[in-house]
């Protein structure tokens, strides 16, 4: 696919304060895995008062970590992208221990209502405690010492997912949104697919320098790197509706044909994404289920 080629090459150095760039250091958590990659990264941005953003899961030794690279600086802010239990469980604590204000995206929630007998694969991965301060809207500013940060809704990923653009870099701190080592998850009920490309083309008309994301190293050219990932997903698409040419059938069915070269360990959430896409196209009123749209329906085009 033209332009989308993922960077894994990254060394986490979990627990140092990483400096990236001017106003950008990068602490990764120690807790790596299939969707996590080598763990969770949270950035302080700013040298005089700090922002933290996506203080990360609830481990002792990250805290610790976080903590330490704040060097008893003030902080200001504790900004969360969005509530998965990776990114915002240790935002309270720390914003209380530091007398800081946490703010950043709305409440959990998913992007639309169980259908009748649904049974949301997702639960455990939403933090359901985050509570913030204050809920930050697409646009709104925070402000400290050199540092400004516009939040960009950005769902698709979650319906409450916040991006902030670093206005003194053109630096886009993209939580799960976009990754250079993967694309991100996008799976019902939590996630939606058109809210997730609507997202994508608003990203890359903001056009950032670079982009610091939620797991892995930065993408370095991101306007070429969401094209690629627009395409792929519109390469997606297309293969559902060529298996659905076929005849009708479920996405166990066609995980497999399309995914080919796909480990079958990840073939639960190669399904959840071919859900959202399929959602997607029901929208757009080309493709239909018969029954209620759930994880194992029969779907056939219209
Ligand atoms: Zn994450």
């Amino acid at each position: 696919m033209a332009g989308l080629t993922f960077d894994r090459d990254f060394d986490p150095r979990h627990g140092d304060a990483v400096a990236v760039s001017p106003l950008v250091a990068r602490v990764t958590a120690p807790n790596p895995g299939p969707f996590t990659f080598h763990g969770t990264n949270s950035y302080l941005i700013g040298a005089q008062t700090i922002a933290v953003i996506d203080p990360g899961p609830q481990i002792d030794a990250h805290y610790a970590a976080l903590l330490a690279a704040i060097e008893g600086r003030p902080v200001s802010h504790v900004v969360v992208t969005h509530t998965h239990a990776d990114h915002s469980p240790l935002a309270r604590p720390l914003a209380d221990q530091l007398g800081a204000e946490l703010v950043g995206c709305a409440p959990h929630r998913a992007a639309r209502a169980l259908s009748a007998g649904e049974v949301n694969a997702l639960d455990a991965a939403g933090d359901k405690d985050y509570a913030p301060d204050r809920n930050l809207a697409d646009g709104d500013v925070i402000q400290g010492d050199g540092w400004t940060l516009k939040a960009i809704a950005t769902p698709g990923h979650t319906i409450n997912h916040l991006a902030f653009l670093l206005a003194e870099e053109n630096a886009l701190l993209a939580g799960d949104h976009v990754m250079a080592w993967s694309t991100s998850i996008v799976a019902p009920p939590d996630g939606r697919m058109r809210d997730y490309l609507q997202s994508l083309e608003k990203t890359r008309h903001l056009a950032p320098t670079v982009c610091w994301p939620g797991h892995g190293g930065p993408i370095t050219e991101p306007v070429a790197f969401i094209d690629g990932l627009i395409a792929h997903r519109k390469d997606r698409e297309r293969a559902v509706l060529t298996a659905l040419a076929d005849g009708p059938a479920t996405i166990a069915d066609m995980v497999p044909r399309i995914y080919a070269d796909l480990d079958p360990r990840l073939y639960g959430a190669a399904g959840l994404s071919m859900f959202a896409h399929l959602e997607d196209l029901a929208e757009r009123g080309r493709v239909a289920s018969n029954g209620p749209a759930v994880i194992d329906a029969v779907w056939r085009l219209l």
